[in-house]
Formats: C-alpha cells, sequence, structure tokens
C-alpha cells in the first residue's frame, strides 16, 4: 500500500474484479465465476471517504443482468444440493486459509472505500472469518433428528434440506463481514446466493467470492449485482429466490422484510440501534471510561453495536469529565495513517446528517461537552470527518436520543436507580446491544433478568457473540424468526423435511381390513 500525495495506491491486485482506482475504473459484477462488465447507462460514484476522490464506479445492473445472475445461481443449485456435505465443508476450510491469506489486502480496500482505521479493518475481515471457521462444523450443524419405534416397526427422521437460491443484501459498514454473515453459511448448507453488496463499498465483497472460486465453490454458486433500489426490488420480486437476508437501517430493513415476506420468501433483517451503557457507581472506573470512548467513537461510531448512549447511574455522573478528557485525545485522521483512532465517516451525506444531529441537541437544551462538529484533517481537508462528541444532558425526548446517529457522538444520560435505567432502555424501541459495568454480580444478573434487549454484555462493551451462538439482536433491531448465523443461521438456510417410514418383513393377513379410521 502506497500514499501518493491524497491518493492511495493498492498493489498486487491479482484479478479484473478487484480493487480499482480513478473515476473511470469501474466495478464489475460476479456472474458464473467470472469478473462481468455491466452494459448499464447509470453509474454510482465510489469515492474515498478521506479525500472524497472518487475512485471507481459501481454500476446499476440491468434488469436482463440482474435476471442472468439469478437464473445463473437457479442453475447452479441443481447439481450443488447433491455435492457432499465433506466436499462443501472442504470448501469452507479453503476459504478460511485463503481469506487469512488475503487479509491485508482485505483491510486495505476496507480502509480505501470505508474509511475505517487499517487495524479495525482487519477486525472486520477476522469477524467475518470466525463464521466461515464455524461453517466448517456443517457436518454436526446440519444433523436432522431420528425417533425409532413411533409405532410398530416405524421410525421418524427429519432432515435439514436447503432452499435452493437465497439473496444478501448487505451495508456499508462491514464491507466483509456482513457478506460473510451470509454467503458461507447459506452455500455450505446445500443453497446458492446472489448478493448485492453496498453501492458505497463493494470491494471487500468482490474479493471474498472471487476467493469462493478459488476455493473449489462452483461457478454461480454466489453471484453479485450491484445497485440500489432497482436490485434491491429485483431480490425481493424475483421467483427463483426463496429466502433474502438483509443488515442495514430500519427503512430498507422495513420495506425488504414486507415486499420479500409478501412475495412468499423467509426474510432476516437486522437493522438500526440505540445501544446503552449503564453504569454503576461500582464499577472499576478507568476500564469502564476506556471501554465506553472505545465503543462509542470506534469506527467513527458506523457500528449498529457502538454504544451510543450512556446512562451513569448515581454518584458514577462525577466520571464523566475524565471521559470527556479521554475522548479528547482521541486522534482523527485517514484510516491509513498510523496512529489514527478514529477515520472519517462514510459519506459527505452522512456528515450532514451527524452534523444536523448535533446542531438539534444545542438546540433542545443538551450540553454539547465535546463538540467535534469543526474538526479539520490536515491533509485532508475535504474528508468526511467528525470528531469525538459527547452531549449530556441528554433526554428520552430529544431529537438525539430518539434517532440512530451513526457517528462519533455519544449521548449521556443519568438515572437515580438502576431500575429507573432499566425503565429507560426498555422503553426504547432498539433492542440491539446494551451493556452493563459493575463489579456486583447481583447487579448484573438483575440487570439481565430485567433487561429487554437481544445481545447484553456484563463488563464487555460491545457484546456481539461469536458464531457457536448468534447475532440475537430484538424488538426494532431484527424482524424475522431465525437470527444470523450460529444454529439459527443453519435453521434460516435450511427447512426440515420429517420422513416417517414402515419396515415390516411380513404381509398382513388376508382377513385384515383397511382401517379407516385416523391412527
Ligand atoms: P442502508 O439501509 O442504507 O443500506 C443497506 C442496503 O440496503 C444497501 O445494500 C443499500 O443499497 C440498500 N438500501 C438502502 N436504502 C434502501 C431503500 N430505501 N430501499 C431499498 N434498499 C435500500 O444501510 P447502511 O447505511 O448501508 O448501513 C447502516 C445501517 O445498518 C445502520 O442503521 C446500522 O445500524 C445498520 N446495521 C445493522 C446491523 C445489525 O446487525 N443490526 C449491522 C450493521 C449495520
Amino acid at each position: 500500500l502506497h500514499v501518493t500525495g491524497n491518493r492511495l495506491i493498492l498493489t498486487n491486485w491479482f484479478s479484473t474484479s478487484r480493487v480499482v482506482l480513478g473515476p473511470n475504473d469501474t466495478v464489475k459484477m460476479w456472474i458464473d465465476g467470472k469478473a462481468v462488465e455491466s452494459k448499464t447507462k447509470e453509474w454510482i460514484e465510489l469515492t474515498n471517504p478521506a479525500t472524497n476522490e472518487v475512485i471507481a464506479k459501481v454500476p446499476k445492473c440491468t434488469q436482463s443482468e440482474m435476471k442472468a445472475a439469478a437464473e445463473s445461481c437457479k442453475k447452479a443449485f441443481q447439481s450443488w444440493r447433491d455435492v457432499s456435505i465433506i466436499s462443501r465443508q472442504q470448501c469452507m476450510f479453503k476459504l478460511a486459509e485463503l481469506i487469512r491469506r488475503d487479509m491485508k489486502k482485505l483491510a486495505h480496500n476496507i480502509t480505501l472505500e470505508q474509511g475505517k482505521t487499517h487495524a479495525d479493518a482487519e477486525g472486520d475481515v477476522i469477524r467475518g472469518l470466525q463464521v466461515v471457521e464455524h461453517a466448517c462444523s456443517v457436518a454436526s450443524l446440519q444433523l436432522g433428528e431420528t425417533l425409532p419405534n413411533v409405532s410398530k416397526d416405524m421410525d421418524t427422521y427429519s432432515i435439514r434440506v436447503p432452499l435452493g437460491v437465497t439473496a444478501g443484501i448487505t451495508p456499508f459498514n462491514f464491507p466483509a463481514m456482513i457478506p460473510l454473515w451470509m454467503f458461507p453459511l447459506a452455500l455450505v448448507c446445500g443453497n446458492t446466493m446472489l448478493i448485492k453488496p453496498s453501492e458505497q463499498d463493494p470491494g471487500a465483497c468482490m474479493m471474498l467470492v472471487e476467493m469462493a472460486k478459488e476455493a473449489g465453490i462452483p461457478d454461480g454458486c454466489v453471484n453479485v449485482i450491484h445497485g440500489q433500489h432497482d436490485a434491491v426490488n429485483f431480490i425481493c420480486d424475483a421467483p427463483e429466490i426463496q429466502a433474502i437476508s438483509f443488515v442495514g437501517s430500519d427503512q430498507a430493513g422495513q420495506y425488504i422484510y414486507e415486499r420479500g415476506s409478501k412475495n412468499g420468501k423467509r426474510v432476516q433483517s437486522n437493522m438500526g440501534a440505540k445501544n446503552h451503557g449503564v453504569i454503576m457507581p461500582d464499577a472499576n472506573k478507568e476500564s469502564t471510561l476506556n471501554q465506553l470512548t472505545a465503543a462509542a467513537f470506534g469506527a467513527a461510531g458506523q457500528r449498529c453495536m457502538a454504544l451510543t448512549t450512556a446512562v451513569f447511574v448515581g454518584e458514577s455522573k462525577k466520571w464523566l469529565p475524565d471521559l470527556v478528557a479521554k475522548a479528547k485525545q482521541l486522534k482523527i485522521n485517514a484510516g491509513w495513517e498510523s496512529g489514527t483512532d478514529l477515520g472519517p465517516l462514510i459519506s459527505p451525506q452522512a456528515k450532514k446528517r451527524v452534523l444536523g444531529l448535533i446542531d438539534s441537541a444545542k438546540k433542545e437544551g443538551a450540553d454539547v461537552m465535546l463538540d467535534g462538529s469543526n474538526v479539520t484533517v490536515k491533509g485532508y481537508e475535504k474528508g468526511n470527518f467528525v470528531g469525538p462528541t459527547v452531549i449530556s444532558g441528554v433526554q428520552p425526548n430529544m431529537t438525539c436520543y430518539k434517532e440512530e446517529i451513526f457517528g462519533p457522538v455519544l449521548c449521556v444520560l443519568t438515572a437515580d436507580t438502576l431500575d429507573e435505567a432499566i425503565d429507560l432502555i426498555n422503553n426504547n424501541p432498539y433492542g440491539n446491544g446494551t451493556a452493563i459495568f459493575t463489579t456486583n454480580g447481583a447487579t448484573a444478573r438483575r440487570f439481565t433478568q430485567q433487561i429487554d434487549v437481544g445481545q447484553i454484555g456484563i463488563n464487555v462493551p460491545i457484546p456481539v457473540p461469536l458464531p457457536m451462538f448468534s447475532f440475537t439482536g430484538s424488538r426494532g433491531s431484527f424482524r424475522g424468526d431465525n437470527n444470523f448465523y450460529g444454529k439459527a443461521g443453519v435453521n434460516f438456510y435450511t427447512q426440515l423435511k420429517t420422513v416417517t417410514q414402515m419396515w415390516r418383513a411380513e404381509d398382513a393377513s388376508k382377513e385384515a381390513k383397511p382401517q379407516l379410521a385416523f391412527p
């Protein structure tokens, strides 16, 4: 990786599908195991968030291109479904190895297109890689159930079979991890998948599907189309597609859930969040404040599990100035510069939205103790940077509390008791994640029992479960039945077939009569 002036040059790309470097370069589709140029006339600019330079164009694929991609998935399913589970498992072992081999390249691409720091980009890849590693245990994950002797000479067994063609629609904030939440598990269970990555940073997904080919996954099993609303509508309506995995904002998620379900598809939809961290006065002060700072401002707050709302209980509110002091020390810069703590937001529109929300807090009477609105970064004056911002005196009726900010902004509230903090959180419509900081086991246990949020951290600020569990956001943060990855993920990508069999050596006697009553 070299930086020349403001321009980032990625070296050693070894394929046509991979990273692109100028306004005339194009991101390809991936169909039938090949990088294919779109014939569309409509293109979306792909920009580097630290400089706002255009680094490529992303096609809005045409209807016939999308149809061809879906048909290719459908055709590939006919043979992929019969490939032995051991062979599918071997592909996952290989894919995991290739992701590890290309970790740095993936991370460089993520930093270039998404903006996060290089170390954080590696984390993005690693959390996705863990799902691939988990998919390697498909031989146990996809086991059915058997019950012998349900009646005389009769046994019942169930098997988990693939659905057919599935689809994945992904957001910009984890360009490697979220495609990896989807296609490895879908494929290892015997499905094929059509992916529409975020138009804001599709590079990592393109690299991953190319690795899938190298790992031995047959052509057509995973295809990629690009675009925005039309591509999403295509996926919701295409009769070839049986199920949709979506991760992104509420607006898109609710729409896709409704349109996809209406068309008879199985849909899982992970959406927005407002994650609260409760700070008890008995918590370990320094580690709690470090964890809060990292979880609020890491990735410039562009994580669905960012801890964006601190609730100081009782005397712990006295720690607020120390929290502000820690936030002030964070270094904001382009993600590839060494020592950077947080990079830019994804786009000028995202920056404008976040600045608007900080402004609304000022107007609605909150106290902006640390204001990152006017930050400029030397050498990257055109980037979408917002500095760490701490807003105290936030009330539940304020706009900055009601909306997901998705920027480096921590809203601070106070509560007199743990029960008051629990009520506040349970009254918030989102249920993605929450955390409590305490040294008291009974307090932590009470919190865990009473809180109505799907993922809970106890002295763990971002409690994203590893893939032997599932990502269990709840209430307003999730629609669907089966969550992403883990056992629930396998359930999502499979359906049950239940077989009842009777094997009896002797025939019935001539006197026996047909039994018409329901047995
Ligand atoms: P987004 O909803 O804007 O985009 C996600 C995908 O949907 C993209 O592929 C995009 O092209 C498409 N899309 C966008 N608007 C659409 C619309 N109106 N109709 C149809 N399709 C549309 O989300 P984003 O900005 O890329 O990602 C950030 C959001 O994702 C945040 O709200 C964040 O909390 C959420 N997120 C949630 C999780 C989770 O697991 N709960 C994980 C990551 C991100």
